[in-house]
């Protein structure tokens, strides 16, 4: 038989190597197809008795990429179109739908055939779990072999045996986190988790699997036959007793219970481990089919998968612009940010000229990479052959002529518009005409930075958040003259260092930054108001903040935002309205010295690693309330609406405008609740009219800051949904990667 995406071949040893490679893809994943094709192939390898047993491995550099979510994505489209007219029947087409790939997985695993998979490279989502359903697995030690089931990071769960299997196989513990979390693990640590049977070199991998299948692979799994014994034994045990309520509580204490992804997960492991595997896959697809219609899913696909990779793979990249050969970054100032740029620059294989004042600051920029890369060798994620080749690629220095043949300067001086206007004045006098010149300036207006250079229409912004190697989101600026070729320019270097890319206006602030200082705002708002310190900060987590609005302002540091409100008090004059923001600043900053994490002083005091709430809080704002006075609920509301808010405003003034921009951003960018999809879709869900009524009363109570802006009052007319009225442009972009 042929197929599309596999080829299947029979040696003479009876052995039947089925090799995946989906043509024009650069990625397995799993879709329609690829599932129609897997059945048939199982009942091909089944019902031919000239075969013994079956390798599955991959033709391509990686195993599987997963499931292709935008399938999912469809499956619920039609139920919610069928629910309004028969909510029975579209509910179990819904779990029909959803269990088909669980089911296919099934019946490979008790075909009688055995089936070992020979997996190279990465494997993630349901191409792990297809390993997981055969009967060995076999990991390759030299091709950056991973493997993972990620789905809880887009808001749902391993729903193909995934959670029933490793929990079968792995230690109870390590299965637990390894499910939770979402993480990806390296070969040693598979083979540790029992997840892989053994490592082999990726060229020798199928002749290992080969003589595994020699030498005999049972065809019946342990849990299929009499008197199997769950590694961590039964649920109802003592040892289960100890186990599972710790569990439960570590997974609210990491979730604050907002995501229904892993509480369902938990209740799918522990309902399904008492259960014979048939019946357990039931109750996973059941839960799956559950989590599957939440709005957080939704969401959190929507944002986290689909119009992540929109973005990633281009879709803001401006139309009839050719691809740009990015060989020479240039860095101007080699501190905190410059040093990380000058790291991710140089991982992506580019070549770097780091510049500083002077040699010396220059040199100690570039410790930075050595440092990072030579923990990477430790880890034993990098050789010490990339090591060299990373490092050979940066060049520190302080001559500004070494920026002759770049094709892109990056500038990360100090935040200032003198020292700013100096340092692009000097590195376009080196710089080629044709090459683009990018600030990484957080606050400035980039046309008004843009000013000092001769070339403005080759000047834009190119905003990153720090640490530089862990955050994930780029902010590109377009100044008024900014040409599409300099966002080209940005949107190939971005690509190129694998982060994800916003394209926004230019405004104060832009749109992370601003945001940000609106959470920070209420906090200090809130300690104005009387809410003990605590409370505010447990509010911001709980309503899924990576961080309280207090420990975020220390490490935005506190006198840079009185430096802010100084500016903007100066700026509107007589207009501006004087606050309790304003004395809480001064206080801390002014009469205190207490500047945030810089100093190891802000709201907390820090010793080393470790922080705790100042004591003196009450000093500046007064002794607080009893934490009784105040709704836990409401002060998580505050903190998410106004941040909310203010993006529907930036929305407005089209600094934003594009929708999914909005909410990727805002959840790579300050980790706003991810549960919720970002901020524009927190209003979406709540909808536009329940949410303009939030913010009036929240006006009334609080004060105007709360007040709707026209935009929102208008579409809560109609309830309209950002997504309806501002659909993203369809992106033309191939979903390859999957989870
Ligand atoms: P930093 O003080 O750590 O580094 C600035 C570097 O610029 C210093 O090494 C300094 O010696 C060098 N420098 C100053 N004048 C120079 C000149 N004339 N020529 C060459 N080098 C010069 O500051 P940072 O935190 O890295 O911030 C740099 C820029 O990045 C600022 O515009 C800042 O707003 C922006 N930014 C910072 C963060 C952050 O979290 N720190 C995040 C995003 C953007």
């Amino acid at each position: 038989m042929t197929y599309k995406n596999f080829t299947v071949e029979t040696g003479s040893d009876g052995i039947a190597l089925i090799t995946w490679d989906m043509p024009g893809k650069s990625m397995n994943v799993i879709d329609l197809t690829v599932m129609e094709e897997l059945n048939q192939i199982v009942d091909q390898i089944a019902g031919d008795e000239a075969v013994k047993g079956a390798i599955i491995t991959s033709g391509k550099a990686a195993f599987s990429g997963g499931a292709d979510l935008t399938m999912l994505e469809g499956l619920l489209t039609d139920f919610h179109k069928q629910r309004a007219k028969d909510p029975e029947a579209a509910a179990k087409a819904l779990f029909e739908g959803s269990r088909k790939l669980s089911l296919i997985y099934r019946k490979l695993e008790t075909c009688g055939k055995p089936f070992v998979a020979a997996i190279n490279g990465t494997c993630m989502g349901g191409g792990t779990e297809l390993a997981l359903a055969c009967h060995a697995r076999l990991g390759s030690e030299d091709d950056g072999f991973k493997m993972g089931l990620p789905e809880v990071k887009v808001g749902l769960f391993p729903g193909a045996g995934g959670t029933q299997r490793v929990m079968r196989m792995a230690d109870g513990q390590q299965g637990m986190q390894f499910l939770l979390q979402g993480k990806t693990l390296r070969g040693a640590q598979a083979k540790q988790l029992k997840l892989v049977d053994d490592l082999a070199p990726s060229k020798k991998l199928v002749d290992a699997a080969r003589k595994l299948l020699a030498a005999g692979v049972d065809p019946v799994k342990p849990w299929d036959k009499k008197g199997f014994k769950l590694p961590n034994g039964p649920v109802y045990s003592p040892a289960g007793f100890q186990f599972w309520p710790a569990a439960n509580a570590i997974y609210r204490r990491e979730t604050y219970d907002n995501y229904p992804g892993p509480r369902y997960l938990m209740s799918a492991v522990v309902e399904g481990l008492q259960l014979p595997m048939d019946l357990a896959l039931q109750v996973e697809s059941r839960y799956f089919a559950k989590v599957l219609q939440t709005p957080e899913a939704a969401n959190m696909i929507r944002s986290l998968f689909v119009s992540m990779q929109e973005l990633n793979k281009g879709a803001r990249r401006p139309a009839g612009q050719r691809p740009n050969k990015i060989k020479k970054v240039g860095i101007l100032g080699a501190g905190f940010m410059g040093a990380g740029i000058a790291y991710v620059t140089a991982q992506a294989g580019i070549d770097v000229v780091l510049i500083d004042r002077d040699q010396e600051a220059a040199d100690k920029g570039k410790t930075h990479s050595e440092s990072l890369i030579t923990k990477s060798v430790q880890r034993g994620h990098a050789t010490q052959e990339q090591k060299d080749k990373l490092l050979a690629k940066i060049t520190a220095t302080a001559d500004y002529d070494a920026l002759g043949d770049c094709d892109l300067v990056i500038e990360a001086v100090f935040e200032d518009r003198e020292v700013k206007r100096q340092v692009t004045e000097k590195a376009e006098a080196a710089m080629k005409p044709r090459a683009i010149y990018a600030s990484n300036t957080s606050t400035l207006p980039i046309t008004s930075l843009a000013e000092a250079s001769s070339r403005p229409k080759n000047f834009i912004g190119i905003h990153f958040f720090s640490p530089v190697d862990k955050m994930m989101l780029v902010e590109v600026i377009m100044g008024k003259k900014t040409s599409d070729r300099a966002l080209s320019m940005a949107l190939d270097y971005i690509k190129a260092i694998k982060k994800t890319p916003i394209v926004v206006n230019d405004s104060r602030g832009f749109y992370t930054s601003r945001v940000v200082m609106t959470y920070i705002r209420e906090g200090l708002m809130m300690l104005a108001d009387g809410v003990p310190a605590a409370m505010i900060e447990n509010a911001g987590k709980m309503a899924g903040m990576p961080v309280g609005p207090l420990s975020l302002g220390d490490e935005v540091a506190l006198d840079l935002a009185w430096k802010i409100v100084s500016a903007t008090r100066k700026d509107l004059g007589v207009k501006y309205v004087e606050g309790p923001l304003d004395n809480i600043l001064e206080e801390m900053v002014v009469k205190r010295e207490r500047f945030g994490r810089k100093n190891a002083k802000g709201f907390y005091d820090y010793e080393g690693k470790n922080k705790k709430l100042w004591p003196g809080i009450p000093e500046v704002t007064g002794q607080p309330k009893p934490a009784s006075s105040f709704h836990i609920e409401e002060l998580k509301q505050r903190l998410l609406v106004m941040q909310a808010l203010e993006t529907a405003r930036i929305f407005e003034e089209k600094c934003l405008t594009d929708v999914r921009e909005a909410d990727v951003g805002s959840i790579l960018g300050f980790g706003f609740a991810p549960y919720s999809g970002g901020t524009l879709s927190y209003i979406d869900t709540m909808g536009t009219a329940a949410f303009v009524e939030l913010c009036k009363k929240f006006t009334r109570k609080w004060g105007p800051r709360f007040k709707p802006n026209k935009l929102l009052r208008d579409m809560a007319k109609g309830n309209e949904t950002f997504y309806g009225r501002f659909p993203p442009e369809k992106a033309e972009v191939q979903v390859e990667e999957a989870a």
